[in-house]
């Protein structure tokens, strides 16, 4: 028997980051069955790999972005007579949706049923739906690293240490996916992960790599990375940087390879932030964190969203000063109602009817806006305008100056690295966009969605990602 693990083309093409799902669900496999032949295709890296498919059964990983991609792709497996099951975020918040396209939808956490799954296939007993506990982390496999080939290598894996996050920001897919309990791996799991990467560098794959109350946890978790001799980064809350284990902390995440902290601002103001739900985030002096950050030899890098119904045309230049302001790399994005999040309730009477999961990549306005003057376009036009603006040469030549000493030169180099080609990208589909806008007005004639319904059995808060 073989299987074939696959993740769709990413809306912006290919990027260096490995998709973390394929290597993992391959581990699972080969625990549960040995004798199984795995194959891995991430479409980004080998376009023409689909085409030329042959396995008994195919996993397919779907992100909303990523969604019609896969569907696409089951229908020409489909069409071989290779059955199709379906998992991750956005078949977790769309099951039916998802399964009208494949055979098998696994919804939530894959690791309670993926054995399941393998036995029922083979004795041809497939179900329509496999429902996915939130189960302790204590024994989670190490990824399958190597088998995934393609002409571009990819230059980071994904480790991840947790699961999980008690704050209910509107807009976020990870909670309702992982839930709201934070639940750690074993510290000497995660160094075992890590040293059996290939590459010198990697990427904490957690929704938040330090949380308040359990900073003597991140703290014993960069001390046991100390001797992995390889440098990372990852998405960090400013919430516990001020205090004095805070401090502690951010020592030992230095000293353990940290190179760049990558922080979700959402919002200028509070209000902004409480109009997300973002209550983790108020409060706090979040610049005096991003200077104590730097202070201690990370590099920062801010996430940010636009355009949302309570956000006005001033915040994308405020977030343009912001990154003036604090001297560090910025990725602005338009705000996403994916589904299953809150914020895709509050957002249901005012969506775009026929803007497809196709465009629900960060680079449109899937919604309307009170503001007249936010029409989608203007707000696509400033996210356009705005990314370029922080990714101008200047800008990432003055931010680079700003990296910390200690970092040098490896932080200096990703910043170069990455942020150029992406510059390149955004400047290609800025002007794909200008040639869209006939098809887009069409697109956007009618407003509210009626939610296709979970299916019908019981199952577990679902959520997906972008
Ligand atoms: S955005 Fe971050 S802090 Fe907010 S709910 Fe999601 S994971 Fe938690």
């Amino acid at each position: 028997m073989k299987i074939c693990f696959i993740f769709p083309p990413l809306p912006f093409g290919w990027t260096p980051v490995a998709p973390p799902s394929l290597e993992y669900l391959a581990a699972l496999t080969r625990r549960a069955d040995p004798s199984i032949e795995i194959e891995l295709i991430s479409a980004s890296a080998m376009p023409d790999a689909v085409d030329k498919i042959e396995c008994d059964l195919a996993g397919i990983s779907i992100l909303t972005p990523t969604a019609v991609g896969g569907y696409r792709i089951a229908e020409k497996l489909r069409a071989k007579g290779i059955k199709v099951v379906f998992g991750n975020m956005h078949a977790s918040a769309m099951p039916n949706e998802a399964k009208s396209y494949g055979d098998a939808v696994v919804i939530g956490e894959a690791e309670s049923v993926w054995p399941q799954v393998l036995k029922d296939f083979r004795s041809g007993n497939l179900k329509p739906f496999y429902f996915g506990e939130q189960i302790p982390l204590d024994d989670l496999p190490t990824p399958l690293y190597g088998l995934l080939g393609g002409r571009r290598k990819h230059q980071f894996r994904i480790v991840s240490t947790s699961r999980g996050c008690p704050y209910n920001c509107t807009f976020c897919s990870v909670k309702p996916f992982y839930g709201p309990k934070i639940r750690f791996r074993p510290i000497e799991h995660v160094v075992r992960d890590v040293g059996a990467i290939p590459e010198k560098m990697y990427i904490n794959g957690d929704e938040n790599i330090w949380w308040e109350g359990h900073e003597q946890r991140a703290t014993d978790l960069f001390n046991a990375l100390r001797g992995s001799g390889k440098r990372w980064m990852g998405f960090a809350s400013l919430r516990p940087i001020l205090s004095p284990a805070g401090k502690r902390m951010l020592h030992a995440a230095r000293e353990s390879g940290m190179l760049t902290a990558w922080v979700g601002w959402e919002a200028m103001t509070d209000e902004g932030l409480k109009a997300y739900g973002a209550k983790g985030k108020v409060g706090e002096d979040r610049e005096a964190a991003v200077r104590t950050i730097r202070d201690h030899g990370i590099d920062v890098s801010i996430f940010y969203i636009l355009g949302g119904r309570d956000d006005s045309l001033d915040d994308f230049q405020k977030s343009v000063e912001l990154c003036d302001r604090l001297g560090v790399s910025m990725h602005p994005s338009l705000v996403v109602p994916y589904p299953g999040t809150k914020l895709r309730e509050q957002y249901g009477p005012y969506l775009y009817r026929d803007m497809g999961w196709e465009y629900y990549n960060g680079a449109y306005a899937v919604f309307e806006h009170p503001d007249p003057g936010m029409m989608p376009e203007i707000r696509e036009e400033l996210f356009y305008k705005t990314s370029l603006q922080v990714l101008s040469l200047r800008r990432v030549l003055k931010h680079m100056v700003r990296i910390p000493g200690r970092a040098f030169p490896h932080a200096h180099l990703i910043s170069l690295m990455s942020q150029i080609p992406i510059q390149h990208g955004y400047k290609l589909a800025y002007k794909k966009w200008r040639n869209e806008q006939e098809e887009l007005r069409e697109k956007r004639g009618a407003v509210g969605i009626e939610e296709p319904s979970a299916c019908d059995s019981k199952r577990p808060d679902a959520g997906q990602s972008g």
